[in-house]
């Protein structure tokens, strides 16, 4: 079975580390749902929130997506590495090297290194990537991770100097988010260079060609947003036999971590569970809301009430099969008799 899921960090790994673990977990009622031979996970991550930082490329979403799947992750922190020193952000403080608002801590640098050394190198970022993914094993899991573009794309945000209106300059995703915990007012987001993105290889092929399309509870703006921008990919999404299932981010109506609200508010969209599927609305088949969620049923939309809340590895599994049910129940109602 051939799962496709579009993803930004912290929220989108851990649903798929708990769909990975679904699929391998014997059932109360039987076995394992798919045994990992037969399951092939195509992640196509977001990359709108790389920065270039001290010369060295991050790519948080896809490092966050290598660790967790990979078993690196710092589980409290839900980015960065487990069992991290900081001596080198410690050393680039002292000599007074900007920025010191984002933490880089001594393993995780080493990531950055070696993928710029390589993109120096001409290789593109999915090759690098590649690469990334054989240190975590992720081949072994059955898992392709994917950026969604090779082309570099920076989300920038579009602020108010001291609420001034007059006074309007774009920043970059990350220092909004990092440094100003995206409390300064943003007027709109800017992703530069998108419109000229091309699709990484395999990214829309995995769209046209999966059984299931999966969205995970991530940022429906600055994640899953930004990789429906990326020409090409809302058209496959859109055409493709494979039901769409998305999870929703917003769980007591609010998002669970993060700031998918004040992101929301900015686009101009209801912070709901219902606006969220809105900005899906072209393609998706089923729609995972919290228990409580007070989300209409209704037009051509399957939805399905369940728990979303990830507090365990278990708990995302749980999530991740419902997600995968609805899918395949959906594909089995669309297959010809
Ligand atoms: P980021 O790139 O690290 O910000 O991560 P993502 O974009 O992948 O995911 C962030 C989103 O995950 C936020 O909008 C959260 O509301 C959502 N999220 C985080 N934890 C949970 C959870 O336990 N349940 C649900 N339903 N959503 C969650
Ligand atoms: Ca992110």
């Amino acid at each position: 079975m051939r799962i496709t899921a579009l993803a930004g960090g912290v929220g989108g790994a851990r649903f798929l580390r708990g769909l990975l673990h679904h699929v391998r977990t014997p059932q109360p009622t039987g076995p394992a749902p798919h045994s990992l031979e037969q399951v092939e996970l195509t992640v196509i991550g977001n990359t709108g929130d790389d920065i270039t930082l001290f010369g060295l490329r991050v790519c948080p979403d896809i490092d966050t997506l290598l660790y967790t799947l990979g078993g690196g992750i710092h589980e409290g922190q839900g980015w960065g590495r487990a069992d991290e020193t900081h001596s080198l952000a410690g050393e680039l403080a002292a000599l007074g090297a900007e920025p010191q608002w984002f933490t880089l801590g001594d393993k995780d640098f080493a990531t950055h290194v070696y993928r710029s050394q390589l993109l120096g190198q001409g290789m593109p970022l999915s090759a690098v990537t590649q690469r990334l993914s054989e240190r975590w094993g992720l081949g072994e899991l059955g898992v392709t991770l994917l950026p969604m573009t090779d082309t570099p794309v920076e989300t920038h945000v579009v602020v108010h100097a001291d609420g001034d209106d007059a006074g309007q300059r774009a920043i970059h995703f990350q220092e909004w988010w990092v440094r100003h915990r995206a409390e300064l007012p943003a007027d709109r987001f800017v992703v530069a260079g998108l419109d000229r993105a091309a699709p990484a290889p395999g990214v829309l092929e995995a769209i046209r060609e999966a059984d299931v399309v999966i969205l995970p509870p991530s940022n429906p703006v600055v994640s899953i947003g930004i990789i429906l921008g990326v020409p090409g990919v809302r058209d496959a999404l859109r055409g493709t036999r494979a039901p769409v299932v998305g999870v929703s981010p917003l769980v007591g109506g609010r998002p669970v971590r993060g700031h998918a609200d004040v992101c929301l508010r900015t686009i101009g969209v209801e912070e709901t569970s219902a606006g969220v599927a809105g900005l899906y609305a072209d393609f998706l088949d089923g729609w995972l809301v919290d228990e409580d969620d007070p989300m209409p049923d209704g037009r051509g939309l399957q939805v399905v009430r369940r728990p979303l809340l990830m507090s365990s590895v278990e708990a995302a599994a749980e999530m991740a099969g419902a997600a995968l049910d609805l899918g395949m129940r959906l594909r089995a109602e669309r297959a010809p008799a």
